[in-house]
């Protein structure tokens, strides 16, 4: 028996990769599909370049046919000759079909269950140092009358009589290959290989009931608006008793009303008098460890920001704070009596920062202020 000319058959160079042997009969297979071209000759010529596959495809028989021999004619190994132990059937069925024809059996009843999502309001205090909270959620359990089986109690699932308890059911074809089998889910039983005849009376067949349930949830400090803190195994019990979902919480950090978050920082504004910012002093002021006083230096500028290193929100799964800021509003006085005025004039001379006095400076108002003044009752 002449040898044949393997690398020929399916037009790839002597060195070429197992790769490019691969993709080299995939696309000639396809060309040369049944189905496409049904005469004799290219069913013979098909055959051709399976079987040069079949050696080329497996390392072993490559070496042997490139060193002479030839793994059909001589009668080598199990599959010698014919389409025996070895050949490449799933790599057919992918260039036929796209996906492998693989057997699957029946597909169970429990599926996962599906992830809620809750929110949940914290304050300040609660997302920076953490707290522990009951929560109160709707969801799917595990059916106790079936337990998850769907089944009514004392009854059974039916094998499905179309598919045998297969779930799948099968199509034989005819071709020059032989008998090529196609399965397909089962119609009758979707898949599941049996049928419910008397579905559990609590769940209606689902295998789980809703209900309300409390879980106690601890949330670490740091949290911000916006973390979503998953716990898993807490959603949804799936259908058929299948595991449950995840559940998710969604942090909603309430607005404080003195102090601002950015990051694990804290920003708050305190007001102090011209005076006090000149001549400095000590301020009481809050933090979220309770009061605490600060040191206002004299000749402290309105702008300026005290920090409080450490008073701010723990950091999140890390050691460590991060600070307060104190920016600080200096406050001109509104209103001077003349005794005031008249001090204010004198530290003024003092410190030779006379001015013009403006239009608005008292006794200096003309008629319209005047005018104001006896409306208001001055
Ligand atoms: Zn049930
Ligand atoms: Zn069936």
């Amino acid at each position: 028996m002449a040898k044949s000319d393997y690398y020929g058959t399916l037009g790839v160079r002597r060195d070429a990769s197992p790769d490019e042997i691969k993709k080299a009969y995939r696309r000639l297979a396809r060309e040369l599909h049944p189905d496409v071209n049904p005469d004799p000759a290219t069913q013979e010529r098909f055959k051709e370049i399976t079987q040069a596959y079949e050696v080329l495809s497996d390392p072993n028989k490559r070496q042997m046919y490139d060193l002479g021999g030839d793994p059909f004619s001589s009668g080598a190994g199990a599959g010698a000759g014919g389409f025996g132990a070895g050949f490449p059937f799933s790599d057919i069925m992918d260039a036929f079909f796209g996906a492998s024809g693989a057997s699957r059996g029946p597909r169970s009843r429990a599926r996962r269950g599906r992830n809620a999502t809750i929110r949940v309001e914290l304050e300040l205090r609660e997302t920076a140092f953490g707290t522990t909270r009951e929560l109160t959620v709707d969801t799917a359990v595990l059916c106790k009358v079936c337990t998850g089986s769907g089944a009514s109690p004392g009854t059974h699932p039916d094998t499905c009589d179309m598919c045998h308890g297969r779930g799948e059911v099968s199509q034989v074809t005819r071709s020059f290959l032989g008998q090529v089998m196609t399965s397909r889910p089962c119609p009758q039983c979707g898949g599941f290989g049996s049928i419910i005849r008397t579905p559990c009376p609590e769940c209606s067949g689902d295998g789980r009931v809703r209900t309300r349930r409390t879980i106690k949830v601890r949330i670490p400090a740091g949290v911000e608006d916006g973390t979503h803190i998953q716990l898993a195994g807490e959603g949804e019990v799936g259908p058929g008793g299948g595991p449950p979902g995840d559940l998710f919480l969604e942090i909603v950090e309430l607005p404080h009303d003195i102090f601002e978050r950015r990051g694990d920082d804290l920003h708050c504004t305190v007001q102090i008098p011209m005076t006090a910012a000149a001549l400095g002093t000590i301020l009481s002021v809050e933090t979220l460890d309770g009061k605490e006083e600060i040191d206002v230096r004299p000749g402290t500028q309105s702008g300026q920001v005290i920090p409080l290193y450490n008073r701010g929100v723990q950091r999140l799964n890390e050691s460590g704070r991060g600070d307060l800021l104190i920016h600080v509003n200096v406050e001109t006085p509104t209103k001077l009596d003349p005794q005031q005025e008249e001090l204010l004039r004198e530290l003024a001379k003092l410190r030779g920062e006379e001015r013009p006095p403006g239009k608005f400076a008292p006794g200096q108002q003309g008629f319209f202020s005047r005018l104001r003044d006896a409306f208001n009752g001055r």
